[in-house]
């Protein structure tokens, strides 16, 4: 097996014994592995190891790796999306998880429409209310979630996704992961939607927020090691 083949088998059985002491079937679990800064051979060896997707956070970084890994499993966008990469970001992305904000959404609308394309996407949640991170604030998501409903047609809303204020105790992030999960109850009863995933969790905190309900898993370095720097 290869070290990330390894990793991987190690990170399912920590979600699976994360699933026991919740309850959960670990079968609705999956995981995002988070693959900046590594090379081609790298993303291919966690795609040939059965990782679920693969997640990249820059367009341009996805752009010019994917066509060099092999393989038909999604590849998710968890990194800002600007406007203007929104095109090439539709060429090598399958869901887009950091929808923000309205004029985004419409521009994917455009773009998708043009071509009679279907786009999942998560909704990104600054469920912390930090000054400096990306997603739309709790209390401004239930008119986002109605734009989209009423206005995208070609997108499809299938998420909601977060990455908490870091705390370098993971029990500090508990709390943030169930507002998510709770967030997510409220906008499915108000709107009709069907169940949201929750993407939440990355290398250290990824079993207290699969305890709290996570369906996605964001994994980097614990698949990985640490991040490369880029060329
Ligand atoms: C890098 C990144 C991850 C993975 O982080 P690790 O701590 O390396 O697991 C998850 N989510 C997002 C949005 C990221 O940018």
């Amino acid at each position: 097996m290869t070290a990330v083949a390894d990793n991987l088998a190690a990170a399912k059985a920590r979600i699976a014994a994360a699933c026991a002491r919740a309850g959960r079937d670990p079968r609705f679990v999956r995981i995002a592995a988070v693959s900046k800064t590594q090379p081609p051979d790298v993303v291919a060896a966690a795609v040939a190891a059965g990782a679920d997707a693969i997640g990249e956070n820059r367009v341009q970084e996805a752009a010019a790796k994917r066509p060099l890994v092999a393989g038909t499993i999604p590849w998710h966008l968890v990194g800002p999306l600007q406007r203007n990469k929104a095109k090439l970001a539709l060429g090598h992305f399958d869901v887009v998880e950091t929808l923000d904000r309205p004029e985004l959404a419409d521009r994917l609308e455009t773009l998708l429409g043009l071509v009679g394309r279907v786009l999942p996407v998560f909704i990104e949640i600054n469920i912390g209310g930090e000054a400096q991170k990306s997603g739309i604030a709790p209390a401004a998501s239930g008119p986002l979630v109605e734009h989209v409903v009423a206005r995208c047609p070609h997108l499809r809303l299938s998420g909601l996704m977060t990455v908490p204020p870091y705390h370098p105790d993971p029990e500090r992030s508990r709390s943030q992961f169930a507002a998510l999960r709770n967030l997510g109850a409220d906008l499915t009863a108000r709107f009709g939607l069907p169940p949201l995933e929750l993407s939440m969790g990355m290398s250290e905190d990824f079993e207290v927020a699969v305890e709290e309900g996570a369906t996605w898993v964001r994994l980097g370095r614990v698949l990985f090691g640490e991040r490369r720097t880029l060329p």
